[in-house]
């Protein structure tokens, strides 16, 4: 038999184990749990004193070990409760959900980093008087039903989680046979194009697909979709599935493998496994209402969520006998990854970008360039042409803050945004600029969905800038909770908005091709002191392009369902240099400061012409080795 990534046989961890805990513990099993050992016992709260024990037995059989008590110690939940009710009284203890199947008890708090006591010394008194494990997650102070709905579906569903991680767990540790090899990869989706990315990644022993993405810009399923249906793809041995990032071209055709009978794990960032959620559901809401049949039911979303297991930046897990993963920052949206994958012992590495933003913004810290190794480098070129170059940040925001000020003076500033991402991003820069007194102070408005996205964002400070998790974290003063946001939670509120004073209004759709944007934009278009911003891309063929190129009039829906020409007199502007993104310099200069430098680079994720440019100027760079594959190539690496 070879040995696996992991060394050694799952005999010889268990004696490990039994070698180094004292017996006193009484061990009354040893059991998977997805990537991690879960050990049960009768006092855990020995081990959670002499923490070194188990970080000594994690190091020797480089895994993750969590120490479970066993059932028949538990005190019953009511009594714990109310003792960790009195442990936790200055934490804030929002919500308490036990999980009988793990032992575990996830503990809501305002402050996760008060609730956990001086050196753990909660912790260590709440395993100790209840023998439930805590789990402290931070209450997000903007609520988001998302992530309510996930947690009380996860505790509904405990026997069945438990049961899922235990097949992942032993399928990671399952014995080889034959000593890794034949690293391949095949690009079923999103070559030399922007939309349904999807990579198979091929070993003798293992498969991951990273990203499963829908094409939104096609109507044709053989367009719209990753070619699953090729002979090199098979669903039945498919290891795991790694996203990237919450984006529907990256994580919008997921539920649809769970609808074809995929078992396995997905793997992605805890908070892409939230927006994942609310974009995917959405995504079905849009196509019903558009009059279409979306591609699976709620039900297999259901299914994504139950088999997630939300990984944070740089834990390195074991994802199948020869496949280890380690998520990075990408700078591109909330959660969004760096992936990276470490194939047999030191066989090959690779990373893979997803969409990566290799310069500073207001939300997030830019993408992490430091790696163990890298072989291969697959990387995204939505702005892959020479002439892709945006203005500085700094630029960016006088101009936005120039083109606001103007239009305030009068009138109303409308602005169309994707609820997650460039919504929260916008958030920040007004906010900064209203604070420092550059930007007129006046009433900004947000509808739904960004609401609930901004909701998740406010859940995982850890995720954010340096600068904004700062301010959460240590100033107390939470920038998407400023006096100057409003959420509108009802319609007829919308009246009043519109005819009062100066404001600004963001909106989703972002590109405007359906929800509340057009309501406001049909009431505020016919008058020239309102002003409509861009901040984001506008694909052709959408509403939001026809404005931008300057439509004078245009034919809506008004309430009463009929038709009407709305004229469009409101100024319209561009604002570019806002985009998660990395521009064609931030490409280019992302693979020159990636360290180690790898030695070949596939370019993905963009037009034909700009996945081939940017190719070649890698391949100008001493050493690396470029290429824009075609969609079904397939290239061994090792
Ligand atoms: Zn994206």
């Amino acid at each position: 038999m070879y040995q696996n990534t992991h060394g050694l046989t799952y005999s010889e961890i268990r004696q490990a184990i039994l070698d180094k805990i004292p017996p006193e513990v009484g061990i009354t099993r040893i059991e998977f749990e997805g990537p991690r050992l879960a050990i049960y016992c009768h006092k855990p709260e020995i081990l959670q004193e002499r923490g070194h024990i188990v970080g000594e037995i994690a190091g020797l059989i480089k895994k993750r070990i969590v120490i479970r008590s066993d059932p028949s110690v538990r005190l019953p939940e009511v009594q714990s409760e109310s003792i960790i009710k009195e442990i936790l009284e200055e934490a804030g203890l929002v919500q308490a959900y036990f999980d009988p199947a793990l032992g575990e008890v996830v503990l809501e708090v305002e402050k996760p980093g008060v609730a956990i006591g001086k050196s753990g010394s909660n912790v260590l008194e709440i395993v100790t008087r209840t023998h439930w494990s805590p789990n402290f997650v931070r209450s997000p102070p903007i609520p988001s039903m998302t992530i309510k709905q996930i947690r009380g579906f996860l505790y509904s569903k405990s026997k069945e989680r438990e049961r899922v991680l235990r097949e992942t767990g032993e399928s990671i540790f399952r014995p080889i046979y034959q000593q890794s090899g034949d690293v391949r990869v095949t690009f079923l989706g999103g070559s030399r194009q922007v939309g349904r990315s999807a990579i198979l990644v091929k070993t003798r022993e293992s498969q991951i697909l990273l990203d499963c993405g829908i094409n939104p810009g096609s109507r044709r399923p053989i367009q719209s979709y990753p070619r699953l249906d090729v002979e090199e793809f098979d669903i039945n041995n498919l290891d795991a599935v790694v996203i990237s990032h919450a984006h529907l071209d990256h994580c919008g055709f997921l539920p649809y493998l769970y609808k074809y009978g995929y078992s396995g794990p997905v793997y992605c960032s805890e908070p892409t496994a939230n927006v994942m959620t609310l974009l995917q559901s959405d995504y079905i809401d849009v196509t019903r209402k558009e009059g279409n049949v979306p591609p699976y039911s709620p039900e297999d979303i259901l299914e994504v969520i139950l088999h997630t297991i939300p990984l944070s930046y740089g834990e390195v897990t074991d994802v199948s006998p020869d496949v280890r993963l380690t998520l990075h920052n990408a700078g591109h949206i909330l959660g969004s990854s760096l992936v990276h994958l470490h194939i047999g012992k030191g066989l090959h590495n690779i990373v893979y970008t997803g969409d990566f933003k290799y310069g500073p913004t207001a939300l997030l810290q830019p993408a992490s360039t430091y790696f163990p190794r890298v072989e291969t480098l697959i990387m995204e070129a939505t702005y892959g042409n020479p002439d892709n170059v945006s203005p500085s940040r700094d630029e960016t925001d006088a101009e936005f803050v120039d083109i606001a000020n103007n239009i305030l003076k009068k009138g109303k500033v409308l602005i169309p945004v994707p609820a997650v991402g460039r919504s929260q991003e916008i958030l920040m820069v007004i906010n900064k600029y209203m604070q420092s007194g550059d930007m007129l102070e006046v009433p900004v408005y947000i509808e739904g969905m960004i609401s609930e996205a901004t909701g998740i964002h406010t859940a995982f400070p850890d995720y954010l800038s340096h600068e904004i998790r700062d301010q959460i974290l240590k100033q107390g003063a939470n920038p998407f909770e400023s006096d100057y946001f409003t959420v509108v939670r009802q319609h007829d509120s919308r009246d009043e908005i519109v005819e009062g004073g100066p404001c600004i209004i963001m909106a989703t759709a972002g590109m405007m091709e359906g929800g509340p944007v057009l309501d406001y934009f049909k009431r505020l278009a016919p008058y020239d002191e309102n002003g409509l911003i861009f901040v984001s891309y506008q694909v052709t063929g959408t509403m939001g392009h026809r404005v931008q190129s300057g439509m004078g009039s245009a034919q809506m829906y008004n309430r009463d369902g009929k038709l009407e020409v709305i004229n469009i007199d409101m100024s319209t502007h561009t604002v570019h240099g806002f985009s998660g993104h990395s521009d064609r310099r931030q490409l280019v200069n992302y693979v020159r400061r990636l360290r180690p430098q790898p030695k070949r680079v596939f370019v993905v994720h963009g037009e034909e012409s700009k996945c081939e440019n940017l190719s070649r100027t890698v391949s100008k760079m001493r050493g690396v080795r470029g290429n824009a594959p075609r969609l079904l190539d397939t290239f061994r690496l090792a």
